[in-house]
């Protein structure tokens, strides 16, 4: 394997930059950097600790244009959503810098004394990320996990390093203290998998597919590592016929063709009640043809290409099978992943486009009779990440939601994830939960101290 690295612009299919490749040396040295940075950095007075996380969030606040055009062109994403997507990551640091001075414990009354409770910190903390989102899913690992008090080593996916990279320099910029954040950019079946071998590495933080995270969870127990795992996800999106269903209808390509659908929360089941199927095709249909697909540095521009041939031959691979293309949307020709946004429609739902999920700009519409149907549906797959409910009966809409076995379900919306609210999957989508204050408890160890007060 060559030690030179080369990332693609998969808008031009032309070469970005060419970056060292690292190994299993260069993982072994970021760790022992992690290492050695640790007492220091959990020994920090919290106070110092938020000061220095808001530095971070305020130097990544003014690079906010630079890095979104990064993203934008190394990912292939439209600049709107880079813009958005680099918000969200500013905005995860100003919420946990005010983790270290809220890291509470308990006190339990016990026999003879009392107990008290304390969040301690890991220390090293592995982190590998996915292509789809690469800083701000970076960001849900980073922020948490620094906050908590351990100090991290960021392995990005190879296909999109960039941001994670600037990020340490910015970082470094901003005050951080050598070796709190270390980034090492080479494949995961070495660098990846080294991280998780590595004996003074004691949690890994995973995003990626199922049978990735499955592999981690399998290595990770040889040295009972703590692992959370967010994983793939063929999410429902549930339109019963009591619903606004032209809303319902003009939302839902956006709950799937975001990113391209390479969007693991991509709602990419879409059950629709009889009796509203044609109502919904008729305005779906509208929408995605309407879709602006192309440059993603053109300020209009609403969906860009697949990250890399290989993904567009996987997605292709869906329309192989013997099925049936409902609406097609555009996509431009020329270089550049292009693979236009495409709704199946009649669908067999135990077809491979039905259950698998395709990570790519590809819909199914399969028709529900009832309540019970839509539910039983919806539980119809080995994951569990998220899901929608539209309906403008209020109780129906709780008890759906209840009942669909998914960690993040929104109603009469298709919103998946906020800094403020756990993120996290049901069933094969993985386990643990980022964001919100749940994900400081994935970054932390309990501890319980006793203290006997009673004399003998
Ligand atoms: P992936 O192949 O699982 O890779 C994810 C990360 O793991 C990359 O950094 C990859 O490195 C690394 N990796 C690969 N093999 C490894 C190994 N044996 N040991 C340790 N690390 C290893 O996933 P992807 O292709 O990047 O992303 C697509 C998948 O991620 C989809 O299935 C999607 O649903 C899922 N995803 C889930 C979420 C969520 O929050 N639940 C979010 C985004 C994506 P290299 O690629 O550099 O080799
Ligand atoms: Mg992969």
């Amino acid at each position: 394997m060559s030690d030179m690295l080369t990332i693609v612009e998969p808008a031009t299919e032309r070469p970005l930059r060419t970056i060292p490749r690292a190994g299993v040396a260069e993982v072994d040295e970021a760790v022992a950097r992690a290492k050695a940075a640790w007492p220091a950095w959990r020994d920090l007075a919290p106070g110092a600790r938020a000061a220095l996380l808001r530095e971070v969030a305020e130097a990544l606040g003014s690079r906010h244009e630079e890095l979104a055009v990064l993203e934008a062109r190394n990912a292939g994403k439209p600049i709107t959503s880079a813009r958005g997507e680099i918000g969200m990551v500013v905005e995860t640091f100003r919420y946990y810098a005010g983790a270290p001075e809220r890291n509470l414990g308990e006190t339990i009354p016990a026999a003879g004394g009392v107990a008290l409770t304390f969040r301690e910190p890991l220390g090293v903390v592995g982190l590998v990320t996915p292509w789809n989102f690469p800083l701000a899913i970076a960001a849900w690992k980073l922020a948490p996990a620094l906050a908590a008090g351990n100090t991290v080593v960021l392995k990005p996916a190879e296909l999109t390093p960039l941001t994670a990279l600037r990020f340490a320099e910015i970082a470094a910029e901003a005050g951080l203290p050598e070796g709190v954040v270390n980034v090492v950019v080479g494949p995961g079946r070495i660098c990846g998998q080294r991280l998780v071998e590595h004996p003074d590495v004691r949690k890994i933080a995973f995003t990626g597919s199922t049978e990735v995270g499955s592999s981690i969870a399998a290595s990770a127990a040889a040295t009972i590592k703590r692992v959370t795992l967010e994983l793939g996800g063929k999410s429902a999106n549930v339109v019963f016929a009591d619903a606004d269903v032209a809303a319902a209808a003009r939302a839902a390509p956006w709950a799937v063709f975001d990113n391209a659908g390479q969007d693991c929360c991509a709602r990419a089941r879409i059950l629709v009640q009889d009796g509203a199927v044609d109502e919904f095709l008729a305005v779906l249909e509208d929408e995605v043809r309407g879709m602006r697909v192309g440059d993603p540095l053109d300020e209009s521009t609403q969906m860009g290409p697949l990250i890399s041939a290989g993904q567009r031959e996987s997605v292709a691979s869906f329309l192989a099978d013997d099925v049936s293309v409902a609406i097609r949307g555009p996509a431009p020709a020329g270089p550049g992943y292009w693979f236009a946004p495409t709704i199946l429609h009649p669908v067999d739902p135990g077809s491979r486009a039905a259950t698998e999920e395709i990570f790519g700009p590809i819909a199914c519409v399969i028709p529900f009779r009832d309540e019970a149907d839509a539910i039983r549906l919806a539980n119809d797959t080995i994951y569990g990440l998220s899901g929608s409910v539209w309906t403008r009966d209020g109780a129906k809409a709780l008890r759906v939601a209840r009942a669909i076995e998914a960690g993040n379900l929104a109603i009469n919306s298709n919103s998946s994830v906020r800094v403020s609210t756990p993120f996290g999957g049901f069933k094969q989508s993985g386990y643990g939960r980022e964001l919100g204050p749940h994900a400081l408890e994935h970054y932390t160890e309990l501890k319980t101290i006793y203290i006997r007060t009673q004399e003998s």
